[in-house]
């Protein structure tokens, strides 16, 4: 995810997006929001490394979640647990008027980044990703070696750091 936006960023440094300004900048795709969106991505897939439908819906939260704003909440899939880390979710519970949005993800490169996270949502790709596997019992030397409970996570964690470099 980091080394898509940061290659896209370098892709659309000259040019301009629909607002007249450039990618970069302040308050634009900064790397600081590169690396947390890259960041957040990781965390929506080790949080649900035992179904793909969740991965993607907890992909498309960090997506809808970072491109919103005032006028334009877009937090259908963000979670509205009492613990929810989504603090326009929690404010609904409690005082929504008073609840104000940080500066998003610019408008004009939401479409432009978009394509980035459709890439990194497909199921094939998050598969690779599941952590909690059942494994066939007639494969006897990957029941080995996935077996462990301990092993399963270090792998998801090597192949997670292989996609965050996608
Ligand atoms: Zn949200």
């Amino acid at each position: 995810m980091g080394t898509r936006l940061r290659k896209l960023k370098l892709v659309y440094s000259k040019k301009k997006l629909s607002d007249g300004k450039t990618i970069g900048g302040k308050g634009r795709l900064t790397d600081s929001l590169i690396d947390k969106l890259a960041h957040y991505y990781g965390n929506a897939i080790q949080c649900n490394s035992t179904s793909v439908k969740e991965m993607r819906k907890a992909i498309w939260a960090v997506w809808g979640h970072s491109c919103s704003t005032d006028d334009e909440p877009m937090h259908w899939f963000c979670p509205t647990n009492p613990n929810t880390w989504c603090k326009y979710n929690a404010a609904i519970n409690n005082n929504l008027q008073n609840y104000k949005h940080k500066p998003s993800v610019p408008k004009a490169f939401r479409d432009v980044i978009k394509p980035v996270f459709a890439d990194l949502f497909h199921p094939a790709l998050l598969k690779k990703c599941l952590g909690g596997k059942t494994q066939n019992p007639n494969e006897s030397l990957n029941s080995l070696i996935f077996g462990s409970f301990v092993l399963r996570r270090l792998v998801l964690v090597f192949r997670l750091q292989r996609l965050l470099q996608i």
